[in-house]
């Protein structure tokens, strides 16, 4: 098979211009430059395959339920719209959100799953990655035997898709439980949404704010750190090179520095940063620093497009260094599956193809990336097309089911 790509974009973010790729017995065989009589297809853009550095696929299908707003009273309607779900829909909720990432272009991800479906559905739908169970609640008494049986069944686990554990916030999660987390996690990967909200920093920082209002309101005990989530978490032995820590909105540059110190890895989610009114992270900071960064979506409820074009195109955006985007494309572009197009080793022919038919003008990498946003790519994996037709139906009927339970 052969397929023209008016542009090739490597994992480095260095671009080839019309070039034809040949694949033969699903992998790629060589790049040539120009239109190659016989071409099957030809695309505008053809890229690697992604990895989505932080989702929760199970949110899927409460895309739009709710609207944009301050942080605070988002995350009060999403618990309080969680009670009202029945086990079934968390299901289903998380096929479609699996399904939806293949559909982007994603090969990986590192999803969070308080239902427990994911793991199971990763391995069946092949969409690679780490799928940490939340473990979260404000009470040592109630809440932590609970969490504790969630990390036994984690450390025991042998499962296709790898488990790690996710103490979801400081605001959600009291110490003992991250203290368990800590000390027993052995060599499981943790995540933690860390210094995301203006709210959270103002409980974190200051010791007030509408979070601190309302341990009071319910008389719960939860002492501020008095410094930054992150700095706590630090403290608690909770930050190594196998900890992700998603967000951190409100960093300085010593908070920057701890994490650096600590080698652990950082998931930026700006289109659900923006939704939920909340600062862009320190991106030059961590570019500068050599912090290992990703790029994720975050869940439906923050985030609209899933496109890894749109996420990239926001943190582009904040700064016109050249090789600042190529450092973005890279950690946009999976750690673990790499699919650099290396044709001496003949890895798989996996890769997303842009614009069929479609001839773009030369330009830079932003450029390239911008005019892509709106565009669902042709998915090839191993040369084969993946097509997800059957799922497009089932998220129609979905989204009809949530639109009626949450209009009762
Ligand atoms: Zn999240």
């Amino acid at each position: 098979m052969l397929i023209h790509a008016g542009v090739l974009i490597d994992a480095d973010g260095k671009l080839q211009h019309d070039v034809t790729m040949s694949v033969v017995d699903g992998k790629i065989e060589d790049i040539m430059p120009g239109t190659t009589k016989g071409s099957s297809t030809s695309y505008a853009v053809v890229t690697p395959m992604f990895h989505n550095g932080h989702s929760h696929c199970e949110y899927q299908a409460l895309e739009s339920v709710l609207p944009s707003s301050a942080f605070f009273p988002w995350v009060r309607d999403v618990v309080r719209l969680k009670l009202r779900l029945p086990p079934k829909f968390w299901f289903y909720s998380t096929l479609l959100g699996v399904t939806k990432l293949l559909q982007q272009g994603y090969a990986s991800t590192g999803d969070c799953s308080d239902s427990g479906f994911a793991p199971a559905i990763m391995a069946a739908l092949e969409l690679k990655g780490v799928c940490y169970r939340e473990v979260n609640g404000l009470s040592a008494e109630y809440d932590r035997p609970r969490c504790q049986s969630v990390i036994d069944g984690v450390l025991r686990s042998d499962t296709l898709t790898p488990l790690g554990i996710a103490p979801h916030a400081i605001y959600s999660t009291c110490d003992s439980i991250l203290e368990d987390v800590a000390n027993r996690r052995q060599s499981v990967p943790v995540c933690i949404h860390v210094d995301e909200s203006p709210e959270e920093e103002q409980f974190c920082r200051f010791a007030n704010g509408p979070f601190a209002e309302m341990y009071e309101r319910r008389g719960i005990v939860r002492p501020s750190p008095q410094s930054s989530a992150v700095r706590h978490f630090d403290a608690m032995g909770l930050l190594t090179a196998n900890t992700l820590l998603v967000h951190g909105c409100t960093w300085d540059e010593d908070d920057v520095a701890v994490v650096q110190a600590t080698d652990a890895c950082v998931a930026i989610c700006p289109e659900s940063n923006r939704f939920l009114q909340c600062r862009i992270p320190p991106v030059k900071s961590l570019h500068d620093q050599g912090v290992r960064t990703v790029i994720g979506t975050d869940s439906a409820l923050s985030c609209h497009s899933m496109s890894p074009m749109h996420q990239m195109k926001l943190l582009m955006a904040t700064n016109s260094n050249v090789d600042f985007h190529r450092w973005i494309f890279q950690s946009q572009v999976t750690p673990m599956n790499g699919n650099a197009y290396d044709v001496v080793s003949g890895l798989p022919a996996d890769f997303c193809a842009f614009g069929k038919g479609v001839t773009l003008e030369r330009g830079d990498l932003s450029g390239v990336i911008d005019k892509l946003v709106d565009c669902v790519p042709d998915v090839y994996r191993s040369g084969q097309m993946m097509t997800y037709d059957v799922n497009a139906r089932l998220q129609s009927a979905l989204v009809t089911v949530v639109k009626e339970l949450s209009l009762h």
